[in-house]
């Protein structure tokens, strides 16, 4: 299996220079290539494509030998591959008959990865299993720059990718070839609610990774934005606003990746087989109910109140795919069985009798039959549901 890792860089600062100018050149070069393909379309209706570029890429090195000379040639070719991946995507929409949104040339901010396809050309993963401490990623034009490897790699070192988020730099690792490390069967199912007041509820009544520190975050978040909107362009206070906001981005993102790897692992830990909810069907049952306008027939209410829940909402949003995700991940590599199912009516019917209506659902937390009168906790009875729904499914298909 195919497996991605992410490590903290620790470099110098004559190496954090260098990371700097690498990244700038490759926007440079992303910019360049795509002003190119502007330009040879607007004036001739050519279409210039990837091997085109690639093969100009030696004659750019050559008239540049202090500048794009320096790094390597296969992460150039990887980010006008990038470029071309974006044409692609834009020519899909125009023939989809979609708003094709023209690939945008990248400000500052707006590039901050450069990969480098196959390790060992223009750089090398240079680590000692036993030697956490002594691992390096040798960068051609950078330098052997010391990484935080919190934990082991498996697998071969595929691609290797530097990110800069905010002032932190970071090597991601993709390995192809991760061995799986099957658990001991418990014998136990679950089924598992994605819900709001805990990022996942489960059959048994546990409520995992409870999203507290990350509301606040987001809190903080949407006064930081709202904050920066107030700002004049160009001036300090604005420049700081803007690392304000993004680094309580970087604190919303860690805190989210914690929450579900702690919650997948205790899931992937504790059962055989996991039943959840099938996350594009759950984002649209899931959506808050709009507040019509009363006086515009078909128009909705604004209110900051409601822009504020739907920040939230994105995040928390947000939360359950990067936790399915990485669920995912964790159950294929611990050998266990994930089941999705659709996730309609799972919180209006009741677990016990299968009763089936609106008025099941009394508050957020809250859950009373109207038919048998048994009362629970709504998440624990929607979790419940699911799992009963995901067994169905399974049954089925065992006898087909
Ligand atoms: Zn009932």
């Amino acid at each position: 299996m195919r497996r991605s890792y992410k490590f903290l860089l620790r470099p110098t600062a004559k190496q954090t220079a260098a990371l700097t100018a690498c990244l700038d050149d490759h926007r440079t070069l992303y910019n360049a290539a795509l002003e190119h393909r502007r330009t040879a379309y607007a004036k001739a209706k050519v279409s210039i494509r990837y091997g085109d570029q690639s093969a100009e890429l030696k004659h750019i090195r050559a008239d540049d030998p202090h500048g794009q000379a320096r790094w390597g040639f296969s992460s150039q070719q990887a980010t006008l591959r990038r470029l071309d991946k974006a044409f692609r995507a834009f020519f899909d929409r125009v023939k989809a008959g979609r708003t094709p949104g023209f690939p945008r040339f990248k400000g500052r901010g707006r590039f901050d990865t450069v990969t480098w396809p196959k390790d060992g050309d223009g750089c090398r993963w240079d680590s000692q299993p036993e030697h956490p401490a002594a691992t390096f990623v040798r960068l051609q034009g950078v330098g052997h720059v010391r990484v935080h490897r919190h934990r082991p790699v498996r697998g071969r070192v595929k691609t290797i990718s530097v990110k800069r988020e905010g002032s932190r730099w970071f090597v991601v690792l993709s390995c192809d070839d991760v061995p799986a490390s099957p658990l001991p069967a418990t014998g136990a199912v679950v089924g598992v609610d994605m819900g709001v007041a805990s990022l996942a509820t489960t059959s048994d009544g546990e409520h995992l990774a409870s999203p507290r520190h990350l509301a606040a975050s987001a809190g903080k978040l949407a006064d930081a934005q709202r904050d920066l909107a107030r700002k004049k362009r160009g001036s300090a206070r604005r420049r700081k606003a803007v690392a304000r906001v993004a680094a309580l981005h970087g604190k919303v993102r860690r805190q989210r990746v914690d929450g579900a790897h702690k919650a997948a692992n205790a899931l992937a830990r504790d059962y055989d087989v996991i039943v959840c909810e099938d996350l594009r069907i759950a984002n649209m049952t899931k959506a808050p109910a709009p507040k019509p306008d009363p006086d515009r027939p078909g128009a909705f209410l604004p209110n900051r109140a409601a822009a504020k829940a739907g920040l939230n909402k994105n995040i928390l949003d947000a939360g359950w795919g990067v936790f399915l995700t990485i669920l995912v991940h964790k159950a294929e590599s611990a050998g266990r069985e994930l089941i999705t199912v659709n996730p309609a009516n799972t919180s209006r019917t009741c677990a016990r009798c299968g009763h089936r209506a609106a008025e099941n659902r009394v508050t957020q937390a809250g859950f009373r039959c109207t038919a048998c009168r048994h009362e629970a906790h709504a998440d624990v009875n929607a979790a419940i549901n699911i799992l009963r729904a995901g067994l169905a499914l399974r049954d089925a298909a065992q006898a087909a």
